[in-house]
């Protein structure tokens, strides 16, 4: 199995750009005070479709011959991967099947649907998502691209924190919210080019600490669906990729409670104006949580913000 490198994160870079946003860094003396640290935010809420999963969504799709962008992509997501491919197709003028559980929030599946996807229902609790999207992939001859398991995903991903490290310079701390590992890998091969001495850390929801378990172990941990708010990072397993690259580069795994998500989510309404979905969150509380304990201060410290996509009915429920 061939790692991808930061090669492929520049090589996406140039993919990507003029298609994706290059989101703003914004910067918080609330914050800064609060905390007693220099907080630099990726904010890939504002990316298009609002969360970074088109920058590995994008590249891959880019990347497909004549055959493939005929017959199209399909996609098995409950959430941004599954908007980030049906864009991308859009944009590349390709056909998208997103097949996704029944109970996926509302916002995303008519979000999905708004781009262009044919979007294909499964029950969560009953049904193998992996066989259906497999099956459907090979009668359709459409070409599957996984939410994070894939080298081009994955280098995709990693340009957010290659623009994040060009705008600021070298950071101190670098945290990142953490499901399957795609968003953090791919920032992790940036980090290490570009910043070598930054601290590099994924953070995860309390519930669901696979990824935590898993660098303990020195293998992938799986572990059951975990309940969460952070519904991007209800995920079970790392990648076999993403593993590769985080048990290399990646410093150390934190969790944080729901509870500690809508703080996070609280300050980004209140002091910062930002909309951010509860795993969008995960790297600021985990900032947070560290600068408490006092681990930080003073320090350059870098967050990924994820995305923002989030039923405004469920996000004023959160912060009532
Ligand atoms: C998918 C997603 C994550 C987790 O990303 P992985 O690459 O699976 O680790 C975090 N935040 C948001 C907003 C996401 O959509």
């Amino acid at each position: 199995m061939q790692l991808p490198t930061y090669d492929d994160v520049i090589a996406a870079a140039a993919r990507i750009e003029g298609h994706a946003h290059r989101t703003p860094v914004l910067q918080s003396a609330t914050a800064d005070a609060r905390w007693g640290a220099q907080f630099f935010f990726k904010c890939e809420n504002f990316q298009r479709m609002g969360a970074f999963k088109f920058r590995g969504a994008f590249n891959a799709l880019s990347k497909f011959d004549a055959a493939q962008r005929k017959a199209g992509a399909i996609a098995f997501s409950s959430g941004n991967h599954a908007q980030a491919v049906a864009l991308s197709a859009r944009m590349l003028g390709m056909p998208a099947v997103i097949v996704m559980p029944q109970d996926a929030p509302a916002a995303k599946l008519a979000a999905t649907r708004g781009y262009g996807a044919e979007v294909v229902l499964y029950d969560r609790f009953t049904e193998d998502r992996e066989a259906l999207t497999k099956g459907l992939a090979a009668e359709r001859g459409m070409t599957l691209i996984p939410p994070y398991d894939h080298p081009d995903v994955i280098a995709g991903q990693g340009t957010a924190a290659k623009e994040l490290l060009e705008e600021t310079g070298p950071l101190d701390r670098l945290y990142i919210c953490l499901g399957g590992g795609g968003l953090t890998s791919g920032s992790a091969l940036s980090a290490r080019a570009l910043a070598p001495q930054c601290k590099v850390y994924g953070v995860e929801p309390e519930a669901g600490n696979d990824g935590l378990q898993s660098l303990r172990a020195g293998h992938i941990v799986r572990i059951a669906t975990p309940k969460t708010i952070a519904d991007g990072a209800q995920t079970q397993y790392l990648g076999e990729y993403t593993f590769g690259i985080i048990r290399r580069d990646v410093d150390d795994i934190f969790t944080v409670s729901d509870a500690q998500l809508v703080e996070a989510m609280r300050f980004f309404a209140e002091r910062m104006k930002m909309v951010v979905e509860p795993t969008g969150c995960l790297a600021f509380a985990a900032a947070c949580a560290a600068l408490e304990g006092g681990a930080g201060k003073g320090e350059r410290v870098g967050v990924i913000v994820s995305g923002g996509n989030v039923d405004l009915a469920r996000y004023a429920e959160l912060l009532a």
